[in-house]
């Protein structure tokens, strides 16, 4: 049983798997590899001057592997309500978790399958998006949306923040307490 569960690996998905892994929860990321961001020429992503988006997806997944998520290449089809959380179904395995972050950016039949809520979206080129509150809660108790699908500006740098930042507010709820990740900077330990 994983603690959380993020459907898609873009930066949004991937993000929020390395602030929940880093956190010590048991963290999957299930992903179709169908990610936009590979075609992305990024100059606007603070901090890097320039990068790739392949690149950018590649060490963004393996940030977060690097805190103990596991990754795995797959599309998950179907998301079913258990009485301890949620089992999800890909191709060819079920997983269980009990708490799901959708971040599948522009997609949404998964999102629309399994009865969350929806609206039209404001972002160019993309059409539909999660009905999310601010936090990045949708109207099915457990599972939040984060990114492109949850109808922020279809921005790396923005849809990675906000994938950390609906990682954090599941953090805060699972610990009953805000949640906050500082490391500190010791220039003089090698
Ligand atoms: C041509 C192009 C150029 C761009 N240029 C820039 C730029 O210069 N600067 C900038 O900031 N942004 C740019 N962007 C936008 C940027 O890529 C997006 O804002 C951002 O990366 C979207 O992140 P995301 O995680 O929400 O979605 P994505 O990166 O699309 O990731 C979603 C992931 O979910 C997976 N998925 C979907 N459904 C399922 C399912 N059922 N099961 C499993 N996995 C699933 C997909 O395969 C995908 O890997 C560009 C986008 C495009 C298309």
């Amino acid at each position: 049983m994983y603690d959380i569960a993020i459907i898609g690996a873009g930066p949004a998905g991937a993000s929020a798997a390395l602030f929940a892994a880093k956190a010590g929860k048991r963290t999957i990321m299930i992903d179709s590899d169908k990610t936009m961001t590979r075609r992305a020429m990024l100059w606007n992503y603070y901090g890097i001057p320039e990068t790739v988006g392949p690149d950018l997806v590649v060490v963004g997944i393996q940030q977060a592997v690097k805190y103990g998520a596991d990754h795995v290449k797959s599309t998950v089809e179907d998301i079913v309500k258990t009485d301890s959380g949620f089992r999800l179904i890909t191709e060819r395995e079920e997983f269980e978790a009990k708490y799901v972050i959708l971040a599948t950016g522009a997609a949404t039949d998964l999102i629309e399958r399994i009865g969350v809520d929806t609206k039209p979206a404001t972002e160019p080129r993309i059409k539909t998006v999660a009905d999310v509150d601010p936090d990045g809660r949708t109207n099915i108790e457990g599972i939040w949306a984060a990114g492109t699908v949850a109808g922020v500006s279809v921005h790396a740098i923005i849809t990675a923040a906000n994938g950390a930042n609906v990682a954090i507010n599941i953090l805060s709820e699972i610990n009953g307490e805000r949640y906050v990740d500082h490391d500190i900077y010791k220039p003089d330990v090698k």
